[in-house]
């Protein structure tokens, strides 16, 4: 790689809106073989709203709704604040929360009017001995296979309600994986969801693979596992949980919509908020490596 086909490259790719950050970056990327990509906040808009509030064993609706923003409010995730949004039109004050306990990739716990309550994944009800009765794990169910998503609330360990939510597919994330296969690219989808719900929108988008229930630790042992399968690795992403994942990976590729700590882990930060921008980062690496042998 000679440092002026290098720099012509970095210099294009300012144009492109794709930010070079090292050099080398440039160059691991001419042999990338997989494209493996978050959900949240990457192929989805990042901005869930809730749809609706299932209850279940004598609570309102309003009841959960409270309880559940007061526990989310020292939350940065996308869906407290989906939820806090919700909330804030409709139940109008939220009583006040202490002892927040965030487990990154599962929910939230916080003592709300002398109650315990929490908010989470059915993995993370399960990891409090929380039982799921039936009703609300057939929510959790068809939300999952419509492409939505569930959290549940528990008070006192008992499940009291769940919540469904739903986060809008970018409207180009389709053609942009269309496009990454024309190139020869294989896709992974790499996600905290549910398998259902990973399934469900690799379907929808045409991915190749997919890689489900991980939790944010699990994130980068995932890219790891694909590098020892011999495959050199680009992995796309915007949120803390990716950002161990994006060091791992052979070229980590942050959307500059993403959080600091992805962007500080990226070898590229993609400026444009398109996808297309993800293969035009590699068609550019691999016509500067060509310009060179
Ligand atoms: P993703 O970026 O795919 O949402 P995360 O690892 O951040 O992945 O979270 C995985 C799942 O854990 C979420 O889909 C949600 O069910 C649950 N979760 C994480 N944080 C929270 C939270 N603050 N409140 C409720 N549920 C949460
Ligand atoms: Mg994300």
């Amino acid at each position: 790689a000679t440092p002026t086909a290098l720099m012509v490259g970095v210099g294009r790719g300012a144009v492109l809106g794709i930010l070079v950050k090292g050099q080398d970056a440039l160059e691991a990327s001419g042999t990338v073989t997989t494209v493996v990509l978050d959900k949240t906040g990457t192929l989805t808009v990042g901005a869930p709203s809730v749809e609706r509030v299932v209850v279940t064993g004598g609570a309102s609706a309003a009841q959960v709704l409270r309880w559940a923003s007061a526990a989310e409010s020292s939350s940065e995730h996308a869906v407290a604040t989906a939820i806090r949004e919700h909330a804030a039109s409709r139940v109008g004050d939220v009583p006040e929360a202490r002892d927040f306990h965030v487990t990154p990739g599962l929910g939230v716990e916080a003592v709300i009017e002398d109650a315990q309550v929490a908010v989470g994944s059915p993995a993370h009800m399960e990891s409090l001995g929380v039982a799921v009765p039936a009703d609300l794990a057939a929510t959790v169910r068809e939300a999952e296979a419509s492409g939505r998503s569930a959290v549940l609330v528990a008070r006192e360990g008992a499940a009291v309600g769940a919540i469904v939510l739903a986060d809008e597919i970018k409207p180009d994330a389709r053609g942009a994986i269309a496009a990454l296969h024309e190139a020869g690219l294989r896709t992974v989808l790499l996600t905290g969801d549910s398998e259902a719900a990973a399934r469900r929108a690799a379907a929808d988008l045409g991915i190749d693979d997919v890689r489900a229930g991980v939790l944010p630790t699990g994130k980068a042992a995932a890219i790891e596992e694909l590098r020892a399968e011999g495959h050199s690795v680009a992995m796309v992403g915007d949120g803390i949980n990716d950002a161990a994942a994006l060091a791992a990976a052979d070229l980590g590729l942050g959307m500059v919509t993403g959080t600091d700590v992805a962007l500080k882990s990226s070898d590229i930060i993609l400026v444009r908020e398109d996808l297309f921008a993800v293969i035009d980062a590699i068609a550019l690496s691999r016509a500067t490596n060509r310009t060179i042998r």
